[in-house]
């Protein structure tokens, strides 16, 4: 077989995306997030790690605000993995009944006892592997827990608020959590995924709203091009 001649192509360099994943966008998106929420942090009170898989479980489809309500007397009826093992689902559905989607929030929550007793020695797991066989514990909360408790960024928590704004901002597609997180893990460098995520939470909440978003009061305003927008400068 004859030799391939050499190209006389110089090989094709890679260059920076451009348009809206350019670099200069992307940090200037950041910036202004530093600047509008310096300080942001997971809403979900806790005291460890288990406490928190266990929020992050109840606030599906739920407010933090109300899940808050909930947890102070669920973890002082059951204040560990090994009391919640032992707990009936009636037991644990009177408690968190006002969180919505109880019946299958109990069994969630007893089934991730019983497995981190089983299987994880009672410690809650420190990698994303292991924490998504835990029953209730998808990629999101598992990524929640990861970077609040162990500020370890294995993947970027795409809740609603995050998965919304990362589309109106254009740094996301997919129509997915799943992809977004896949489009945001590409983009965002990954020591900022943590806050990036807690960021993004309270933009949602504060500011960006899924209605009605306040963009008159909108620090990124003249980075986003969202057909959303309520306001233009
Ligand atoms: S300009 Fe409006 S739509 Fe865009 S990020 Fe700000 S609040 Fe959201």
């Amino acid at each position: 077989m004859p030799e391939a001649k050499p190209s006389r192509k110089p090989a094709a360099t890679k260059r920076p995306p451009r348009g809206d994943l350019a670099p200069d966008r992307i940090a200037a998106i950041l910036k202004a997030l530093d600047e509008a929420y310096p300080h942001a942090e997971c809403a979900l009170i806790h005291r460890s790690p288990w406490e928190l898989l266990v929020a992050t479980i109840l606030s599906a489809q739920c407010t933090d605000v109300r899940v808050n309500m909930v947890t102070p007397e669920l973890f002082r009826r059951f204040p560990t993995p090994a009391a919640m093992s032992k707990a009936t689902l009636p037991e644990l559905e009177a408690l968190i009944r006002t969180t919505g989607f109880f019946h299958n929030k109990a069994k969630s929550i007893q089934g991730a006892a019983r497995k981190i007793i089983a299987d994880f020695g009672g410690q809650v797991p420190q990698t994303l592997a292991e924490l998504i066989t835990i029953p209730g514990a998808a990629r999101k909360t598992a990524n929640v827990v990861l970077g609040v408790c162990f500020g370890k960024a294995e993947g970027v928590v795409v809740d609603t608020h995050v998965f919304r704004i990362a589309r109106r901002l254009a740094l996301a597609k997919g129509e997915t959590p799943q992809k977004v997180e896949q489009e945001l893990m590409r983009i965002i460098p990954q020591d900022r995924w943590i806050a990036f995520s807690h960021q993004l939470i309270h933009h949602g909440r504060q500011v960006c709203d899924a209605r009605k978003p306040k963009c008159d009061r909108c620090n990124l305003e003249q980075l986003c091009h969202s057909k959303d927008k309520t306001w233009q400068s």
